[in-house]
């Protein structure tokens, strides 16, 4: 006990250094942009900050306009005609200020515009630049007294979101309970005049790039609230004590602008189960038993509504889902071919295409990409096409985003031996081969053996159906078409090497998926067993079993390693075709795979 209050205070005094030196920093800041305003005192415009303050206390000042990401503001005084410009030290910390004022009955005119030029930035680089140099110093300084790395102060960031549900594709059902959201927001008392209690969290599931954010500050911008976010693993960073912390004042902000949004984004990273160890895990409970506390503690009269994202849901402590909690899930699953059409759409709007680009033939072609990648893709596309300086984004330019964005950035500069180049054209005209011989993978779109991204080469297939269910032989027949690199090298060239290192790990992984999730192995039966969920599970079921699951595992791979060893002898000739033509051409489309299989 004693020991632990030590430990308490000695994180108090940290804080209290921190928040002096903090007070430093402004202070000298305010002190730097005071000396630089007063400087230019020719043009008779500027106006110090302390001097704005102060007439911002006086209610002297009647409007105010201030440029998104620019410290730089321009002020109007009730008495005089002529605005004056001024520098603030923190857009933030300054909207709060003014907003307090307004709170209290003060008549300030807060317009924020959108940022126009590159010359602003530099301008405040300029003007601010002793201040930068200054806080460095700091930092430091920090660093000198072993705080630096642990000291960041995170805040969470308050924004007015102008993202309706206009933005937001597809995902049609998941829409209707959003609705639901921005109705409670928007008129509460209704639902509390009728008894009804509002949904205090609600947990948006999906993989990354889903539209999670988007659909949080959807939900925000429709409701026409504020919208104040952080990241779980913001917390986790947080020195010791400071993310219970951090979550206290979360809230605390929350109840102030109330109504409002706040979003947890990666709530997995506080909200994983806690667990009775000491260390960084017990820091990681305080600030998850902080943020069921903040949970428990609206008062009914507080609309906030805490959406909260994670890719793993059932990683989360139980207690977040209990009533009054996160109790209300939804879930976005990938897009659809019509959903990916639509994200598209949205995405192309204000870009220039070429007259025969076709978005739902790009949509067919996307199948199980996400909504970040698509919007990517249309980006990726729009910087190429401008590099190339075409007219308009073309079909090409397209396809090349694709590459781009899924595999990796082409590397014309790396250089590739002979040696390398034979290898890899084996191993990729292995691939091909394999798949062409096995019903469920022929659909090949190109193969190719030039570098992008961290592969040597690769195979495309065609993804043009969105599936949703994938059958045991798919699973069998895609171990195989995996396998072939790795085939055609040993085969081939007598040699094996480590290119096909992850073929191998993505068909290992497949192999223990179909055991253990989807229960498609012979011997074992129907089971499910989620090892990342509990790691203790496979122990409890006991080591004959964990024995079986590897033999299993390794039966399913060997197996399919032979048969991909066997299409390749059979099919010689061809492979030998394929990899000479990649040697020469590099590439080879998919009719011209055909043509040469044939
Ligand atoms: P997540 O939070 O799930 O990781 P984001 O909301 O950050 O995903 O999505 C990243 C970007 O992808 C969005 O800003 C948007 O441009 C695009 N996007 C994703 N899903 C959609 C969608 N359904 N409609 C339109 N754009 C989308
Ligand atoms: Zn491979």
């Amino acid at each position: 006990m004693k020991e632990d209050e030590k430990k308490q205070n000695n994180k108090n005094k940290n804080i209290y250094l921190i928040i002096a030196t903090i007070v430093l920093i402004l202070i000298a800041a305010g002190l730097t942009i005071y000396f630089v305003t007063s400087s230019n005192k020719n043009e008779n415009q500027e106006i110090a900050y302390t001097d704005l303050i102060k007439e911002i206390n006086n209610g002297n000042v009647e409007s105010i306009e201030m440029t998104v990401g620019s410290t730089s503001v321009k002020v109007k005084l009730k008495n005089e005609t002529e605005e004056k410009t001024g520098i603030i030290p923190s857009t933030q910390a300054f909207i709060e200020l003014i907003q307090n004022k307004v709170e209290e009955g003060n008549e300030i005119h807060l317009e924020q515009k959108k940022q126009n030029a590159f010359l602003t930035i530099f301008e405040n680089l300029f003007t601010l630049l002793p201040t930068i140099l200054l806080v460095i110093l700091f930092i430091m300084l920090f660093k000198l007294q072993g705080l630096g790395d642990k000291g960041k102060v995170y805040d969470a960031e308050t924004t007015k979101s102008k993202i309706t549900f206009n933005d937001v594709a597809g995902l049609d059902e998941e829409k209707q309970e959003m609705i639901e959201i921005v109705d409670f927001l928007k008129n509460p008392d209704r639902f509390y005049e009728m008894g009804a209690k509002i949904p205090r969290g609600v947990l948006l599931c999906g993989k990354p790039g889903t539209g999670k954010t988007l659909i949080a500050k959807a939900i925000a911008g429709e409701a026409n609230v504020p919208f104040i976010s952080m990241s779980g693993s913001e917390f986790i960073e947080m020195f010791a004590g400071l993310g219970a912390s951090r979550v206290r004042k979360l809230f605390e902000k929350a109840k102030k602008i109330a109504p409002c949004i706040v979003f947890i984004d990666e709530i997995d990273a506080i909200g994983s189960r806690r667990t009775s160890s000491s260390g960084a895990e017990s820091e990681n409970n305080q600030t998850l038993n902080q943020l069921l506390v903040e949970m428990d503690g609206f008062d009914t009269e507080e609309t906030i509504i805490v959406l909260a994202a994670t890719n793993r849901p059932e990683m989360l402590d139980k207690a977040l889902l209990r009533p009054g909690r996160f109790d209300r899930q939804i879930n976005i699953a990938l897009p659809d071919l019509n959903g990916r059409e639509a994200i598209l759409k949205i995405h192309a709007e204000g870009k220039k295409f070429a007259k025969d680009i076709n978005l739902r033939s790009i949509a067919e072609d996307t199948a199980g990409y996400t909504g970040a990648e698509l919007a990517n893709i249309l980006n990726e596309a729009a910087i190429i096409a401008t590099i190339n300086k075409h007219k308009a984004i073309t079909n090409k330019d397209i396809e090349d985003a694709n590459k781009k964005v899924t595999i990796g950035l082409e590397k014309h500069s790396r250089i590739v031996s002979d040696k390398d180049k034979k290898l890899t054209a084996y191993h990729e005209a292995g691939h091909a081969i394999v798949s062409s011989q096995l019903e469920t993978q022929k659909d090949i779109k190109e193969v190719s053996i030039i570098p992008r991204g961290v592969a040597g080469g690769y195979t495309m297939y065609k993804t043009n159906e969105d599936k949703y269910y994938v059958s045991k032989t798919e699973m069998e027949e895609k171990l195989i078409s995996l396998l072939g690199g790795r085939a055609a090298e040993k085969i081939a060239l007598n040699d094996i090497s480590t290119g096909a290192s992850n073929d191998i790990e993505v068909a290992t992984q497949i192999a223990k998926d179909m055991i253990i999730k989807y229960g498609m192995s012979d011997s074992l039966g129907p089971i499910y067993i989620d090892t990342e969920k509990d790691p203790y599970e496979l122990q409890m079921l006991g080591e004959k079993f964990g024995d079986a699951i590897g033999a299993e595992v390794k039966i399913m791979l060997d197996d399919a390693y032979s048969k991909a060893q066997k299409l390749i002898k059979n099919n010689m000739d061809k492979l030998d075709k394929v990899a000479m033509r990649l040697m020469e051409k590099e590439i080879i489309s998919a009719e011209e795979f055909q043509e040469l299989i044939k």
